[in-house]
């Protein structure tokens, strides 16, 4: 069993603002937002870093952006936009290894990447 802070999240062992959730996923507003909205989409099954994925789970990394992107429309906001954002590793700017899918919007994102 993982030890994630996202996996006792997922597990309902410390609090989260949850947003969604199926039977492999789980959504969660983030606890330091970067934007207005800042949501996290987080797989249920523990994989630290994208580079952890296998090939077998493409329908599952598919899954994260259309729950975002579903998000996105029955908020509101999909039409004016938002960014979607996966960190890998460490110059990557991770700090939680359990792979997720940042989801900001509610402000205009610049056009660089760090
Ligand atoms: P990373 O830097 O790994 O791409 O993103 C990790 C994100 O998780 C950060 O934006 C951070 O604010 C968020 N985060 C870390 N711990 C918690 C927590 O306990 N609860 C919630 N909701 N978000 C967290």
């Amino acid at each position: 069993m993982s030890d994630s802070i996202f996996s006792r999240i997922i597990r309902r062992e410390i609090p989260a603002d949850i947003v969604y959730e199926d039977e492999r996923l789980i959504a969660f507003k983030d606890i330091s937002p970067q934007a207005p909205v800042h949501v996290l989409f987080v797989p249920k099954q523990h994989y630290s870093t994208l580079n952890d994925v296998p090939a077998s789970e493409a329908e599952l990394l598919g899954r994260m952006m259309l729950a975002a992107a579903d998000y996105a429309k029955t908020q509101g906001f999909a039409d004016r936009g938002y960014r979607l954002v996966m960190n890998c590793n460490r110059e990557g700017g991770q700090t939680v290894f359990h792979i997720h899918l940042h989801l900001l919007a509610g402000r205009t994102m610049d056009g660089g990447f760090g």
